[in-house]
C-alpha cells in the first residue's frame, strides 16, 4: 500500500484504561481521515507504525529520567492530573504501561520522517511532544519524539543535517534544549511570549509573538522560514504543526493568539510549499490542539500535504 501517512487506531489512549475519570480525548488523526475519505469518496489508506524501541529512547533520554517513568506519579504530575481523577483500583493496565501509547505515536513520527526521505513529503497523524527534556517529562510530553526520530535517522546515517520548524503555540523548549549545543540540528520556533513556558530555552531561531503583535503571526513565520534556510541547508524537516494558535482550542493558556482559520490555513500551505519547492525531505506532526473543533487544521493542513503529493481532491471540502 502506498501512502505517506502514518497513523493507527491505537493512538486513541483510553485514559479510563489506567483508572482516571476523564472522558475520551477526540482523536485529531481519526477525525482527519474521516474528513479526507469523505472528500474523495474512500477510505483513505494509511500505514501503521512499529512503536520505538528502548535503544532508540536512550539516544536523546537519560536512564536516570526513564526510570522514574516506572513511577505512576510521574505520569499524574506530567498530564497535572488531580489525586481525585485517580483510581487505580478501577484500572485496566498499571499507569507506567502508558508509555507504550508514546512509543507507537514516536514510532510514527519515525515512521513519517522514513517516507519523506523515500517520497519527499509524510505526516504522522499523531506525535509532536516538544517538551520533553533529557531528563524530564513536561507540559504532556513524556519523550521526546521529534529529537528521537532525528537522531536515530543520524546515527544510521540516513540524514547528516535536520531542522524543526516549530510553529506550535508553545515554545518547543525540550527539543530546543537537546540540540542547542548541536551544529546538525537547526531549531526553528514560532510561539506566544506571554504563553506558557514561562522560561523559554534558546533556539537556533526564536521568534516570539506578543498578543499585541499576532496580526504580523504569517509575515513573521514568512521571514523566520526565509531566515532559517538562509542560515542552514538541512536534508529532512520536521514540522511541528500544533493546531494550538487557532481561536477555537479551548486550553484556557493559549488565548493569547486566537487566529482564525484562515490563517492556520495558509500558515501550513506557507510551510508545506516551502519545503516541497525546494525538494526538502518534510514530516509533519500534530503537537498541541485541544478541544472538539482544532482537527479542522490538521484536516486542511494533510489535504494541502496530500495534494502536493499529487492526490487530486477537487474543491469540495468537509469543513469550514
Ligand atoms: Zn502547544
Amino acid at each position: 500500500m502506498k501512502t505517506n501517512l502514518v497513523f493507527s487506531p491505537r493512538y486513541k489512549t483510553p485514559l479510563s484504561d489506567f483508572g482516571f475519570d476523564k472522558p475520551f480525548a477526540l482523536d485529531r488523526g481519526e477525525m482527519v481521515l474521516k474528513r479526507l475519505s469523505e472528500d474523495i469518496g474512500a477510505p483513505v489508506p494509511y500505514l501503521e507504525p512499529q512503536p520505538i524501541t528502548d535503544e532508540q529512547i536512550r539516544l536523546v533520554h537519560t536512564p536516570e529520567y526513564l526510570e522514574t517513568l516506572k513511577n505512576p506519579k510521574t505520569w499524574i504530575d506530567l498530564f497535572e492530573f488531580r489525586d481525585s481523577e485517580y483510581f487505580p483500583e478501577r484500572a485496566l493496565r498499571p499507569l507506567p504501561t502508558i508509555i507504550e501509547d508514546f512509543k507507537l505515536k514516536s514510532g510514527g513520527t519515525l515512521r513519517a520522517c522514513e517516507i519523506s526521505l523515500e517520497t519527499g513529503l509524510a505526516a504522522n497523524l499523531g506525535g509532536g511532544y516538544h517538551h520533553a527534556f533529557p531528563d524530564q517529562g513536561r507540559g504532556y510530553c513524556p519523550i521526546n519524539d521529534i529529537a528521537i526520530a532525528i537522531r536515530h535517522l543520524q546515527r544510521i546515517g540516513k540524514i547528516k543535517k535536520a531542522m524543526i520548524v516549530d510553529l506550535d503555540f508553545h515554545q518547543g523548549d525540550g527539543t530546543a534544549i537537546t540540540f542547542q549545543n548541536d551544529d546538525s540540528v537547526f531549531t526553528f520556533s514560532v510561539h506566544s511570549e506571554e504563553g506558557w513556558p514561562e522560561i523559554k530555552q534558546r533556539s537556533d531561531l526564536d521568534i516570539p509573538i506578543k498578543e499585541i503583535e499576532k496580526e504580523k503571526y504569517l509575515e513573521k513565520t514568512e521571514a523566520g522560514l526565509k531566515l532559517s534556510l538562509s542560515k542552514f541547508a538541512p536534508d529532512m524537516v520536521v514540522y511541528v504543526g500544533g493546531s494550538d494558535p487557532y481561536e477555537k482550542d479551548v486550553l484556557p493558556g493559549t488565548s493569547y493568539f486566537r487566529l482564525p482559520l484562515s490563517v492556520m490555513k495558509a500558515r501550513d500551505e506557507l510551510v508545506i510549499d516551502t519545503f516541497a519547492d525546494r525538494g526538502i525531505s518534510f514530516a509533519s506532526v500534530f503537537a498541541g490542539g485541544y478541544g472538539p473543533d482544532v482537527w479542522e487544521v490538521h484536516y486542511l493542513a494533510t489535504r494541502k500535504l496530500l495534494e502536493r503529493s499529487g492526490l487530486s481532491f477537487g474543491k469540495t471540502y468537509s469543513c469550514c
